[in-house]
């Protein structure tokens, strides 16, 4: 362990730590998988928390309503991209039950291949998919080198490439070599989680403003997408005070409350509301979700 004055993440081998880690539940999350309760709290707080904040996402008319209510509400399409997204736990667990359309993007091929092979047995979330009612997308990048707002084009020196677009052809998907329109196709959540650590405090403040850009406004330009940061943290005291532990097994970091807060101010963001995932093992770091706007 070292501070990050002295280490930065390295993509390369953060690329090649994950390579060389099995494509399964049990490999992303360091061998807490299916046999601990981490997968389905981990789920289901996240859905809980989500359905808080962007309540239209509900199919559950609220008993206060009428049913005459119910029949005329029209359901527009929601968006929501799966940042670090691995074997695509979090867009099967999380997100596709939830949202129309889904982009994920992720560094690891290995990982994006094992998403196809969910996405054809139609497990979990990706029955929509597979049966057509619903469509994702899947991208070969890191984050440093994605823009959520034109996914084609990577950031400069870096690549981005559509590996695979899946379920539905009717579902119209933004064209990813032009800049997103905001109203029609902004998303409206981008959720981070369990990956930031690959990148540098620059890196994380550049990604979170491009972030920024591409969630849906209304027709007067107001923000209506949010953020979601999902990750460990460690004590503000760490290294010294500097609250900052590298990993040189996988070559990331992990970060403190306050190095968060100081990285989200610098991006622009504003903190709407922080929430400690409850239930997992002691041993464990704590996990807080962010919801940033
Ligand atoms: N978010 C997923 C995966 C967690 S494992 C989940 O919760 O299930 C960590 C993931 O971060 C791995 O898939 C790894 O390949 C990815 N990763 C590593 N470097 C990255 C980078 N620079 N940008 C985005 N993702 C990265």
């Amino acid at each position: 362990m070292a501070m990050i004055g002295d280490k930065l993440p390295d993509f390369q081998a953060g690329v090649d730590y994950w390579t060389n880690t099995a494509a399964s539940v049990d490999g992303v999350l360091g061998g807490y998988g299916h046999g601990t309760p981490v997968p389905r709290l981990d789920a289901a707080s996240s859905r809980m928390l989500i359905l808080s904040i962007l309540p239209e996402l509900s199919t559950i008319t609220p008993p206060h309503k009428s049913t005459m209510d119910a029949s005329k509400r029209h359901r527009r399409r929601f968006r929501a991209l799966d940042c670090g997204a691995g074997i695509g736990r979090v867009s099967a667990t999380v997100l596709l039950p939830l949202f129309d359309q889904v982009d994920l993007v992720e560094p690891v091929q290995k990982f994006l291949q094992q998403a196809v092979k969910n996405a054809e047995s139609g497990a979990e979330g990706w029955k929509g998919v597979k049966q057509g009612s619903k469509c994702a997308r899947l991208w070969l990048a890191g984050l440093q080198y994605f823009d959520p707002l034109q996914p084609a084009i990577p950031v400069s020196g870096g690549k981005s490439e559509l590996m695979a677009t899946l379920g539905s052809s009717n579902i119209h998907c933004p064209n990813p070599a032009t800049r997103l329109t905001l109203e029609e196709d902004g998303y409206d959540l981008i959720m981070i989680q369990w990956c930031i650590g690959h990148l540098s405090d620059e890196q994380l403040v550049d990604y979170l403003k491009r972030s920024r850009k591409a969630l849906r406004q209304d027709k007067d330009g107001k923000c209506e997408g949010l953020i979601i940061v999902k990750e460990n943290i460690c004590k503000d005291s760490e290294s010294d005070g500097a609250g900052i532990i590298f990993d040189d097994d996988d070559s990331s970091v992990t970060r403190s409350d306050k190095v968060f807060k100081q990285i989200f101010q610098q991006a622009g963001l504003t903190l709407m509301r922080r929430e400690l995932q409850m239930g997992f093992p002691k041993e464990l770091f704590q996990v807080v979700s962010y919801v940033l706007q």
